[in-house]
């Protein structure tokens, strides 16, 4: 494990990025659902749940817990894996932070199994999963400065101006 990677921001569609690997913001049965994951699954196509099936029948009968990352292939996306992690939901107590930072330091940690060094993380558990942006993007910028690993290139794929703007706010990128 060398430093720690470059980031980059990009507003849009994580599922038109090109990268060694793009993050699904998955659900533990890794079956799909909607987000972030039913469009990495409408566009990379029936290949990739194919394999989460086959994972789920493998290992993870009970689900992938939370905080935890599995990769399969990426399909026809412009990738050569997609690394599915579940995030932590949001309740009206609060959530979890560990769970959420670990969804970075466990998909930063296949990657580099996988030999992987351009990484494009969406914000995870931001949609239906409720974590308020500016704590979501406070905790991923944290925990990807502060994992070691030997991927070279962090983008943070946003798909809104609010969430553009949150993560902008954290990385100290001026703005465009
Ligand atoms: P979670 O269940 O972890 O909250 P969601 O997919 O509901 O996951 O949302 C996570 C974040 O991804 C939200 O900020 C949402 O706006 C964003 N998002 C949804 N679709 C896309 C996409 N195609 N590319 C990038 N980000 C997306």
């Amino acid at each position: 494990m060398t430093a720690t990677p470059a980031l980059t921001l990009v507003r849009g569609d994580i599922t038109r990025q090109s990268a060694d690997a793009i993050v699904n913001a998955a659900n533990s049965s890794l079956l799909g659902g909607g987000g972030v994951d039913g469009a990495i699954h409408r566009r990379g196509g029936p290949e990739i749940l194919a394999e989460c099936r086959a994972l789920r029948a493998a290992r993870y009968g009970k689900g992938l817990p939370t905080g935890r990352a599995v990769a399969t292939t990426a399909g026809r996306l412009d990738a050569r894996w997609v690394i599915h992690t579940v995030g932590p939901v949001y309740q009206a107590s609060g959530g979890d932070p560990e769970l959420l930072a670990s969804c970075y330091r466990e998909s930063l940690r296949v990657a580099d199994e996988l030999g992987a060094r351009t990484v494009a993380f969406p914000a995870i558990s931001t949609g239906v999963y409720r974590w308020p942006m500016d704590d979501a993007a406070r905790i991923a910028v944290e925990t990807v400065r502060g994992t070691p690993t030997d991927v070279e290139k962090v983008t943070f794929v946003l798909f809104d101006d609010r969430a553009y703007e949150a993560f902008a706010a954290r990385i100290g990128t001026p703005r465009p």
